[in-house]
């Protein structure tokens, strides 16, 4: 590899993140037979080692060799804050000194991480922890492996679903997230069924993200049945009306033959009345999709948002269920350790300054 390789290249080439295919092209140019490929990976990403002095069954020459070549840098996690109820809010720090929150979820039939895909977020919905943090990086499809590598380790358990529900948005970093979901499904052996990536409805991305073809879940933040009071809570709801976001659903559901999922915030008083929820069985009817009702998580806003009480939720999705839709509701977990997006980053910063 006499050849001077971009950042971009380099950041393709660093582990986590190398394909297998782009280990084997680095075996290949210092001379190594295929297998030394499959080797390397199978210490990455099922064992998660942290060092080339782990892989013993490497030439220590090939070790040193590689180290350069193919450098194996891991997250460090910087706080671990555990909930009663067995969920576990990580803080990360990333090679470059930026953190980024992800979350372990334990249920009964599952083990579940709650990712992040950028540092901030430039979204900017009002409700949301993550937004106050205005957006500073994307993450590379390697630290967002980590995210979840990290947490298999720390917790010693297999992780089965993954969410990408945590800081930034997604579909802003399509090729990397699409980079990240390919590595947890081949490498890390997560079935793409189990995977779920959450937007807040960046249309083009939807149809770009379509043409991939995965097997994943696609969530779309709603929040609202109409463009102006989508556009009031999120702004992003200025550019992309609820329509193109229905089509853009529709057309997903055809191509890929997922189901998509409608995320639902509940924010007291503002979206919470019958009203938005008739609009919103009007808008989603014929679409094949479920309904997800998600109770704001109680976070400091400018707008003074509140959670509304079981009571409205309750109605809000009874009329929904009348109008023959699918609903779930968000089982909540972590209260007491402040789980809600980019919470923990906040209070971390807060604390420090
Ligand atoms: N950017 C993506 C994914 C990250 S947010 C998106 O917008 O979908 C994941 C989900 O959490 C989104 O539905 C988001 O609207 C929601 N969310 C953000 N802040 C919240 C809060 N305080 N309480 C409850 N849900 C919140």
């Amino acid at each position: 590899m006499q050849r001077t390789l971009t950042k971009q290249q380099k950041e393709e080439r660093a582990l986590p993140g190398a394909t297998r295919e782009q280990i084997r092209e680095v075996m290949t140019a210092v001379g190594q037979p295929a297998y030394r490929a499959e080797q390397v990976a199978q210490w990455v990403y099922r064992h998660g080692a942290s060092d080339y002095a782990q892989m013993t069954n490497l030439p220590l020459a090939l070790r040193q060799l590689l180290a350069e070549q193919l450098p194996l840098r891991r997250l460090q996690t910087v706080r671990a804050q555990r909930s009663s109820d067995g969920t576990v809010k990580y803080l990360f720090a990333l090679p470059d000194g930026e953190r980024v929150e992800a979350v372990f979820l334990p249920y009964e039939d599952r083990t579940s991480v709650c990712i992040s895909t950028q540092v901030g977020c430039a979204a900017g919905c009002r409700f949301c922890a993550t937004a106050q943090m205005g957006f500073t990086r994307n993450l590379t499809a390697g630290e967002i492996v980590d995210e979840v590598l990290s947490i298999q380790q720390m917790e010693n358990q297999r992780i089965s679903h993954v969410v990408y529900m945590g800081m930034g948005e997604p579909l802003w970093n399509l090729q990397q997230v699409v980079k990240s979901i390919l590595l947890l499904n081949k490498e890390v052996g997560i079935s793409q069924r189990h995977i779920t990536v959450s937007t807040v409805g960046v249309v083009p991305a939807i149809y770009e993200l379509a043409q991939h073809r995965l097997q994943i879940t696609l969530a779309i933040s709603l929040h609202a049945p109409d463009d102006e009071l989508r556009a009031r809570i999120m702004p992003v709801g200025r550019k992309w009306k609820v329509h193109e976001l229905v089509a853009a659903a529709k057309h997903y559901t055809e191509v890929t033959g997922r189901k998509v999922t409608f995320e639902y915030l509940l924010l007291r008083g503002v979206n919470d009345e019958p009203q938005h929820a008739h609009a919103l069985a009007k808008l989603v009817t014929g679409l094949i999709c479920n309904v997800n009702l998600i109770p704001f998580n109680q976070v400091e806003t400018p707008d003074g948002f509140t959670r509304p009480e079981p009571e409205r939720v309750a109605r809000f999705r009874r009329i929904l269920e009348e109008a023959g839709i699918a609903v779930t509701q968000r089982v909540e977990k972590g209260h007491d350790i402040s789980a809600a997006c980019g919470q923990l980053k906040l209070e971390t910063a807060r604390a420090r300054a």
